[in-house]
């Protein structure tokens, strides 16, 4: 504009950068490209220091002739601009309207440069325009990147959402308008409209429930936290928890946030573990049997003395003259009576043992290990006892019976245990701490085994004759009864595995099972 109306002068615009660092030639219409290039290069630090005419960017200034002017005198941009014959300059700084210095122009001139008033007017209506046009190009920028920070906030928490499988919503009660995330979808399958449509993919063992929160939520305005399964359009069970709370100030138009997530899986493995632990309680309940046991066979001993003795009566009646069989057939009576007995006992005794064939499938021990920490965390936690498993991530699968297996290495914790909480018991405070942690580890060995060791801070072995412990009813606890560790051995061999204990160097023990990878039993 300043050009148009006096052909004689070159103008130049230089914008400090948001940052306030740098100084960017904006525009230089009658300037080379290169000249622009090298302004671009030089920062407003290192020239405010040589130009005095930018020591003090915010006044005006004229300067008639930069060759001379001593304020100039260091200026790297005197040089160029003596190239292009311009040897006078007339600066002008630009503020917004609040007064914040934006940038600075220049009126560059080839002889003195004495603005006339027609100058001045027309300089200060394109300092002015360029003013706004600076401020409005610098809240564009702020909006976009404002908005970028938005995006990227929501690209974040999609992210997050779809890594819990948590989807949110936000409802408008009264117009009954639901807004939805993206994970929600994926979760749900669906978009439901309206309550009454979420409603009805509620199952309807769960309704019940779910009414009842709403209800609630609704009478007392707090929110919700309910667990339910939602039964997807294509008929996929999804088992959610719903968490939801009201947003405060709007009593008229109650207006509700929440969370759904999806806790289909844990409550599928939750269910897994169930199975798993009725069936190694039922295993646990057959080795106490093995007690039982000894006391079952006592009772077998009674019909056998049983029919011993009859049967010498039965001989001697027979052999006596004459012979008695009246009395010999009654005692035979009673002999075959008292075997009959015998027998049933055994038989109940078998039915007991028998509950469970030996399985063997090819199983990750790893897994296998998991799972009984899973079991036993709880009773751990309880007593305070702490547990680490040290995974061989590549351990081979081994062939055996899992829940047989699983029964050792539970054994082996609860014993690790046992002899922690012992050692606790007896222990100064640092050593009670150090004592109650119990380290299992898997390793693959250079043989191809595949081991799995539980060791424990705990008391150590107390046998005098420490192979003893794998005898079966050998125990040193009061309440023990000597079965868990012969139990293990037989279930061992009969995988063609070792097992065996070695003491640690500080406290405790160290139990190891070693089982073929890849084959076995
Ligand atoms: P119980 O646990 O009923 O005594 P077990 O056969 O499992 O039966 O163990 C036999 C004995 O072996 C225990 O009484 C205990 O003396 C010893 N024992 C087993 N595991 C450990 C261990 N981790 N630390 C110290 N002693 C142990």
């Amino acid at each position: 504009m300043i050009e148009s109306v006096d052909a004689d002068c070159c103008c130049e615009i230089r914008i400090l950068d948001t940052a306030g660092s740098r100084v960017r030639c904006s525009v230089a219409p009658r300037l080379p490209s290169a000249y622009s290039a090298a302004i671009e290069a030089m920062s407003l630090d290192r020239e405010s220091r040589s130009v005095d005419a930018y020591a003090n960017p915010k006044a005006e200034m004229i300067a008639d002739d930069i060759v001379r002017d001593r304020r100039w005198l260091n200026a790297k941009c005197r040089k160029l601009l003596s190239k292009q014959h311009l040897t006078s300059v007339w600066q002008v700084p630009i503020f917004t309207r609040s007064g914040a210095f934006l940038g600075t122009l220049f009126v560059y001139r080839n002889g003195p440069a004495k603005p006339l008033a027609r100058h001045r007017d027309i300089v200060s209506r394109a300092v002015h325009i360029a003013s706004i046009a600076v401020a409005r190009a610098r809240s564009e920028e702020e909006l976009a990147a404002r908005q970028r920070r938005l995006n990227e906030a929501h690209e974040h928490l999609s992210q997050a959402q779809r890594l819990t499988r948590t989807g949110s919503f936000r409802t408008d009660v009264i117009a009954d308008v639901h807004i939805q995330s993206d994970e929600l979808y994926r979760i749900l399958e669906c978009r439901p409209p309206t309550l009454r449509a979420f409603r009805e993919h509620v199952h309807p063992d769960d309704v019940g429930a779910f009414d009842a929160a709403f209800k609630r939520a609704m009478a007392d305005r707090t929110g919700f936290d309910v667990i339910f399964r939602f039964i997807t359009p294509a008929g996929n069970i999804r088992h959610v928890h719903a968490v939801a709370h009201f947003q405060s100030g709007n009593a008229d138009r109650p207006i509700v946030m929440g969370s759904i997530q999806d806790i289909t899986q844990s409550v599928q493995t939750e269910d897994e573990l169930a199975v798993l632990r009725t069936e190694l309680a039922h295993l646990a309940r057959s080795m106490s049997l093995g007690e039982l046991a000894a006391s079952i066979a006592h009772e077998v001993n009674q019909p056998l003395a049983g029919i011993v003795n009859n049967a010498n009566a039965c001989m001697r009646m027979l052999s006596s003259e004459p012979p008695n069989l009246e009395g010999a057939i009654r005692t035979a009576q009673r002999s075959i009576r008292d075997g009959h007995r015998a027998s049933e006992v055994i038989r109940r005794l078998r039915t007991l043992f028998q509950k469970r064939e030996f399985v063997t499938e090819p199983l990750d021990l790893n897994d296998a290990v998991s799972e009984v920490i899973a079991i036993c965390s709880h009773d751990l936690q309880r007593r305070r006892i702490s547990i680490e498993f040290d995974r061989y991530a590549e351990l081979p699968f081994v062939t055996g019976d899992r829940v047989q297996l699983q029964q050792v290495i539970l054994n082996l914790i609860l014993n690790a245990a046992d002899a922690s909480a012992s050692a606790s018991a007896s222990a100064s405070a640092s050593a009670e701490n150090r004592s109650k942690l119990i380290s299992v580890s898997s390793r693959l060995t250079k043989d191809g085994e595949a081991q799995i060791s539980v060791k424990d801070r705990g008391t150590g072995i107390l046998a005098d004759e420490p192979k003893r412990i794998f005898e079966a009813f050998y125990t040193t606890k009061s309440d023990g009864m000597g079965i868990g560790l012969s139990v293990s051995k037989s279930i061992i061999d009969r995988h063609g595995g070792r097992i065996w204990f070695e003491p640690n160097a500080d406290a405790g023990a160290t139990f190891t099972i070693a089982l073929a990878a890849g084959g076995g039993a």
